[in-house]
C-alpha cells in the first residue's frame, strides 16, 4: 500500500464497513474495481491540506469532500469578496465579507456533513508550514503566488508528504505531483520569480472555468494518491491552453542539486 491513507494521522478509523447510506452515496464510485469499498474506506480515514480556498481550491475541496475524504483541513487567510465569485463557486453571495476557510468549511460540510472540515484563516507561511500540514496524507496546493507554491513545495517534501501543485494565469493552465524524493517544483521552476515579473490573475485575468478545470484536475490527483491507484503527475508537469483547447504532458527530471528534493532521494 501507499504512503496515503496509512500515514493518516492517528485519528478514529471508524467502523470497518460502509454504513448503508454511505453505500447508496458513493455507489458510483464503489463499482470502481480500483476504489471498492476497501478504497472508500481509505478516503474516509485520509485527511488532506487544501492550501487556499480560492478559484483551485473550491473545485478541489468540492471534489474532495463529495468523495468522501475523511478530513479537510482548509487553510486561507482572505475574505469572500464580489470579484472572488465569478472563479470561486465554494463561496457564494451570502459568504460576502467573511473568512475564506470559514465560508469553504461551510458549504463543504452542507455537501458532505461526514466531513470533518477544519478552517484555519492563517497565512501559510515558513514559520507554520511545517505544523499546519504536517499530519495529512496529502497537500493540495491551489495558492495565487509563487512563493506560496514553493513553500509548499519545499514543505512537502521535507515532511515526506505528497502535493499536487496547481496554477492558472490568463488562458493557461498547470498541474504535476510533487512526490517524495522528486522531483519537485523547483527542480521544473528553479527559483520564485522576482515580485512582479509574472503577472496574477488580479492583472492578467482569467475564467473561471479554466481553474475549475485545472482544479478539478488536482481533485483527481489527489484521490488517485489517497487511493493508492493510477501513475500520479510526478514528474510531469500537465498543461492545458484554453484557446486552442490544446492539453500536454511534458516530462522532467530531478535538477542537479535541486535544494529542496536533492537529498531525499528513495
Ligand atoms: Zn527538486
Amino acid at each position: 500500500m501507499r504512503a496515503g491513507a496509512d500515514r493518516a494521522s492517528g485519528a478514529d478509523p471508524g467502523p470497518a464497513r460502509l454504513d448503508p447510506a454511505a453505500v447508496e452515496r458513493y455507489s458510483r464510485q464503489l463499482v470502481l474495481r480500483e476504489v471498492g469499498e476497501r478504497g472508500q474506506l481509505r478516503l474516509r480515514a485520509a485527511s488532506v491540506a487544501i492550501v487556499g480556498c480560492g478559484a483551485l481550491g473550491s473545485p478541489a475541496a468540492l471534489y474532495l469532500a463529495a468523495a468522501g475524504v475523511g478530513r479537510l483541513t482548509l487553510i486561507d487567510d482572505d475574505a469572500v469578496s464580489l470579484d472572488n465569485l465569478p472563479r470561486q463557486p465554494l463561496h457564494d453571495e451570502g459568504a460576502l465579507g467573511a473568512g475564506k476557510a470559514q465560508s469553504a468549511a461551510r458549504r463543504l460540510s452542507l455537501l458532505n456533513g461526514a466531513v470533518q472540515c477544519r478552517a484555519l484563516r492563517r497565512r501559510l507561511v515558513p514559520d507554520n508550514a511545517g505544523a499546519l500540514l504536517a499530519g495529512h496524507d496529502c497537500i493540495v496546493d491551489g495558492s495565487d503566488n509563487f512563493p506560496t507554491k514553493f513553500l509548499v513545495n519545499d514543505v512537502a517534501l521535507a515532511l515526506g508528504v505528497p502535493a499536487v501543485i496547481g496554477g492558472v494565469l490568463a488562458f493557461r493552465g498547470q498541474v504535476l505531483v510533487v512526490a517524495p524524493g522528486g522531483p519537485c517544483y523547483r527542480c521544473l521552476f528553479g527559483e520564485p520569480p522576482p515580485v512582479g515579473r509574472v503577472g496574477s490573475c488580479r492583472t492578467a485575468g482569467v475564467l473561471g472555468a479554466l481553474a475549475g478545470i485545472i482544479g478539478s484536475l488536482q481533485a483527481m490527483e489527489a484521490l488517485k494518491l489517497l487511493l493508492g491507484i493510477g501513475r500520479p503527475l510526478a514528474g510531469r508537469v500537465q498543461e492545458y491552453e484554453a484557446l486552442s483547447g490544446r492539453w500536454r504532458q511534458v516530462p522532467f527530471p530531478r535538477a542537479a542539486g535541486c535544494p529542496a528534493c536533492g537529498g531525499h532521494s528513495r
